[in-house]
């Protein structure tokens, strides 16, 4: 399986960005392994990667005036049904679906959580427990489940808080909030010097 796609980190060098002392030791603590190897491991969230639409941080309010917002993620734009694949291995914590966040997943992996908003479909439950469909091919994902780094978790929606298709992911290590756009420029710094895009296009 191509888990990767490694494009869409090209463009992530427009963002800007500033590896923090927290971070770098956040990144550090990520396993044993060196940081090369580990952050090899890593999906890029979308497969249908269309660009970044809003950066994590202070922006002016969407809808005009003085305040800004804090926006507590990535926007990754994608059309409408393309799938999201899982960051990291890891447990499923959460599904929710009545909060500005619309349909979303929460995944568990070590100190770091990861979350998936504004996904098609909603949240069910059944004998086995609650869970996230997208409503459309019978995917399902279960709080308390194991997931793999690549596995598809859901589809790109519009439910929540939206204008437009896209993935907002958010990132936490131990609590606090991560800018995404960090940890995939450490992705792509790690696949470059192992030398895996030049060999897998
Ligand atoms: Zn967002």
């Amino acid at each position: 399986m191509k888990r990767n796609r490694w494009l869409p980190l090209l463009g992530i060098s427009l963002l800007t960005l500033s590896l923090t002392p927290q971070i770098s030791k956040a990144f550090d603590d990520n396993g044993s392994q060196s940081a090369q190897s580990i952050w090899r491991i890593g999906s890029f969230p979308v497969e249908s990667f269309q660009g970044y639409t809003s950066a994590f941080g202070y922006r002016s309010s969407p809808t005009g005036g003085y305040s800004s917002e804090f926006h507590s993620g990535l926007d990754i734009a994608s059309p409408v049904g393309g799938r999201i694949r899982a960051w990291w291995t890891g447990r499923v914590i959460e599904v929710s679906d009545n909060t500005a966040c619309g349909t979303s997943v929460r995944v568990q992996s070590g100190s770091w959580v990861h979350v998936y908003c504004h996904m098609m479909g909603s949240v069910s439950r059944d004998s086995q427990g609650r869970y996230a469909s997208d409503g459309e091919s019978g995917l399902k994902v279960y709080e308390g489940q194991q997931i793999q780094a690549g596995q598809v978790i859901g589809r790109v929606g519009m439910t929540g808080r939206t204008t437009g298709p896209h993935l907002h992911w958010t990132l936490k290590y131990a609590g606090k909030l991560v800018d995404p756009a960090l940890v995939l420029q450490a992705m792509y710094t790690a696949e470059r010097q192992t030398g895996y895009i030049s060999s897998q296009p």
